[in-house]
């Protein structure tokens, strides 16, 4: 079995209205790819951030900036005119736990896949001038990397999400940004202190091979340490356009492969099974 959740079905594009990428067609476009490549579980995730009621849980910026769709109608229209396991894709916004917890609540998810994109108000993934970004602050890499993963053990602990997304994001600009020193599982290990407790299922993603850094998330050693502490993983490729689907997915298996994981996890209405790998 392959899956592919973390799916998005438009890019990050300006002028990527529902009513040209929420349809019957364009959720085919996508199952036809991943048929192709052997992916039998197929969901998606929407961001949280394009959706006028993620406003109800924080006011951000960049949030105001996307938030125009409907959430109840993009459910809607994945159950009622797709195949496709419906999930959303929830940032971790420190402090509204109890506000994300009642926009989870009234709708019927098969998963919900957790992501910190903020550390505080910035950002981690996003550059732009009307908002902060984390590496615009002058913080020296310790503390952003001490900052982020901090942040994902909240996110982990929170119980609030099924799969921990893109583990180690803020590695994401690779050489384009600073990076601390040496041995980086003293910051995967913050990160493990509530990934471990939580039980989550975490997200081994191929979206960081299409962007600077050019590597899986998670790293090898934290993959390695969430494996050990005897979390479930989630395979994803977080793609935005069909051909993004299942991308890497022979380096994603092999990794997975050598560290001796057989199964992975599969969802519906957010009860986990394992399924053989591969
Ligand atoms: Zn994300
Ligand atoms: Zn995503």
């Amino acid at each position: 079995m392959l899956t592919d959740y973390h799916v998005h079905l438009r890019p990050d594009d300006e002028d990527t209205p529902p009513e040209r990428f929420f349809t019957a067609a364009n959720a085919e476009r996508y199952r036809v790819v991943a048929e192709e490549r052997g992916i039998a579980e197929l969901g998606v995730a929407e961001h949280v951030h394009r959706f006028k009621q993620s406003l109800e849980i924080w006011q951000h910026p960049w949030w105001r900036k996307w938030a125009r769709d409907d959430v109840d109608d993009y459910c809607a229209f994945v159950r009622e005119e797709t195949d496709l396991r419906l999930g959303i894709e929830m940032d971790f916004v420190a402090g509204r736990e109890d506000r994300i917890a009642a926009f989870l609540e009234g709708r019927e998810w098969d998963y919900v896949v957790g992501s910190v994109h903020f550390v505080g108000d910035a950002a981690v993934d996003l550059e732009g001038t009307e908002w902060e970004h984390v590496w615009g602050r002058g913080d020296r890499p310790e503390r952003v990397w001490q900052r982020y993963f901090e942040t994902l053990a909240e996110a982990a602990r929170s119980g609030l999400y099924d799969i921990m997304a893109h583990p180690d994001l803020v590695k994401m600009w690779g050489r384009q940004r600073p990076q601390p020193d040496g041995d980086l599982r003293r910051y995967y290990d913050l990160a493990m202190e509530g990934i471990a407790e939580s039980g989550i299922a975490v997200e081994v993603s191929t979206a960081g091979l299409r962007k600077p850094v050019g590597e899986l998330y998670p790293a090898r050693p934290f993959l390695e340490m969430v494996l050990d502490a005897g979390n479930p993983i989630a395979l994803s490729s977080d793609a935005h356009a069909p051909d993004h689907l299942g991308a890497g997915y022979e380096q994603a298996v092999e990794v997975l492969g050598d560290l001796g994981v057989g199964e992975i996890t599969v969802f519906e209405g957010r009860e986990r099974r394992m399924e053989p790998l591969g």
